[in-house]
């Protein structure tokens, strides 16, 4: 239980470097919002305000808040067995019951699992692995890797590399081993153009890209089903298996970044093959996952990869000392109970329709440009101009004069510039994602009433 009132806590604060934000600007105390306490769809902040949780903690809360069924499983593991490594010859059931589980639940041939702690590890993780692959394969060149533009992949520095160039400005990132392909953005990049004449523009891309640096050069391709934190960007249909044609047919290595779309959040266990009729070669994953109770990920390689870095000559240098923790393992294994027990992804194929609907709804605002996304995963993007899609500076943030609106109407939401994030829990009822569609119209209104 809290005890610190919120001047104590922000006090506190200023020795805490925080993430993506302008530590600058965070010097105003009332910059700042302390979560005190949590329970179901709800967070309460140090002033005693119970706000909905529009984004579900970081995209990861699934099951919602405050699940006792997770909290006594961390508790009863760490009294059993607080921590042992997976390293060198051990193991221990945590680790290897979930590893069998996440196993089941992926597609068919990704039956490999290797746990971290980060989605940012997780896809590091993916890039050693088939770097290490390819040099046991006798083709050491292969090493150059395919991303988009409007990726978001973790913040590591190989994590960021793979990232759009944008989230690394002035700081930089790995140089030279990461090519950006278009991002899958129609209504940025392709107004005019049908589905099916940007699917053939962004396929010529690829290719194009294939056939300069040479397929002989490149070891994998790494695509979110759904761009996250770009904005969230849906491709046009038919994109993802396009693609994983291509991959194929260039002996490319198909990595699906699913840290925010597995777990029900689209309405399945995993979106790949369920939602996008893809089976990639590596699924990474993590957020809900554990639905963030512990942080964990997962590296998911096909039994093709994993036959050749088990091999005889091959030797697994890599690993994490926190690589399947037990506390961690527990959570995801009660985590997934429940995803199970209560048919939550199967739910979300309702509410989650019923929350994309809704904020579709919102299009009809005068300041709503475009509505993008699927079920509980939505991005609102904010334009000056909606007839010539003319954007506002990036510096006016609207997105984030929204997302204050919608604070003191008692709603969390998260901004990207003039782009507004909602990725809420998978466990709201009707009402409850109803009261969301309202806030954030009200709240867009006055933001628009306020710019005039
Ligand atoms: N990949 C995607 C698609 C993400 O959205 C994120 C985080 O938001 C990451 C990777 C990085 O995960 P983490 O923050 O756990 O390192």
């Amino acid at each position: 239980m809290n005890k610190l009132t919120t001047d104590e806590i922000l006090t506190k604060d200023a020795h805490l470097i925080q993430s993506f934000a302008n530590l600058h600007a965070l010097k105003q105390a009332d910059a700042r919002t302390a979560i005190v306490a949590a329970e179901g769809a709800h967070v309460t902040d140090s002033e005693g305000n119970r706000l909905i949780d529009g984004i579900g903690g970081l995209w990861c809360v699934n099951v919602g808040h405050g699940r006792r069924e997770i909290i006594d499983a961390i508790t009863e593991q760490l009294n059993t067995l607080d921590y042992y490594s997976t390293f060198y010859n051990f193991t221990h059931p945590a680790a290897a019951e979930l590893a069998e589980k996440v196993a089941s639940l992926a597609p068919a041939p990704l039956n490999n699992v290797y746990f971290a702690n980060s989605g940012s590890v997780a896809n590091d993780t993916a890039v050693r692995m088939l770097h290490h692959y390819n040099n046991l394969r006798g083709k050491p060149e292969k090493k150059q890797i395919l991303s988009r533009m409007g990726a978001y992949h973790g913040s590591t520095h190989m994590a960021m590399a793979l990232t759009t160039p944008g989230y690394s400005t002035g700081w930089g990132a790995v140089e030279g081993l990461v090519h950006h392909l278009k991002a899958p953005h129609k209504y940025r990049e392709a107004p005019g153009m049908s589905d099916a004449e940007f699917l053939a523009v962004l396929e010529q891309d690829m290719l194009d890209a294939i056939h300069r640096i040479g397929a002989d050069n490149i070891c994998a391709f790494f695509a979110e089903p759904i761009q996250g934190a770009g904005g969230v960007i849906t491709a046009p249909p038919g994109y993802h298996a396009a693609m994983r044609r291509i991959t194929r047919e260039h002996d490319i290595m198909y990595v699906a970044d699913e840290v925010v779309t597995a777990w029900g959040r689209l309405g399945h266990m995993f979106a790949s093959e369920d939602v996008y009729d893809c089976v990639p070669d590596i699924i990474t994953t993590a957020k809900g996952l554990t639905s963030g109770y512990q942080p964990l990920s997962a590296t998911i390689i096909s039994d093709e990869i994993y036959d050749v870095i088990s091999g005889p000559d091959a030797m697994f240098l890599h690993g994490m000392t926190y690589s399947g923790h037990p506390a961690a393992a527990a959570a995801a294994l009660a985590n997934i109970e429940i995803l199970e027990s209560e048919g939550i992804p199967a739910r979300v194929q309702t509410t989650g329709k019923l929350f994309e609907g809704l904020l579709r709804g919102l299009e009809d605002m005068d300041m709503v440009g475009e509505v993008r996304g699927s079920h509980f995963m939505m991005g609102i993007e904010f334009v000056r101009n909606k007839d010539t899609r003319e954007e506002f500076p990036a510096d006016a943030n609207v997105g984030g004069l929204v997302a204050k609106e919608a604070q003191k109407r008692g709603l969390i939401a998260r901004a990207l510039g003039n782009i507004l994030i909602l990725s809420p829990t998978l466990i709201m009822d009707d009402a409850l994602i109803r009261e969301i569609a309202a806030t954030l119209r009200e709240s867009i209104a006055k933001v628009s009433a306020d710019l005039g």
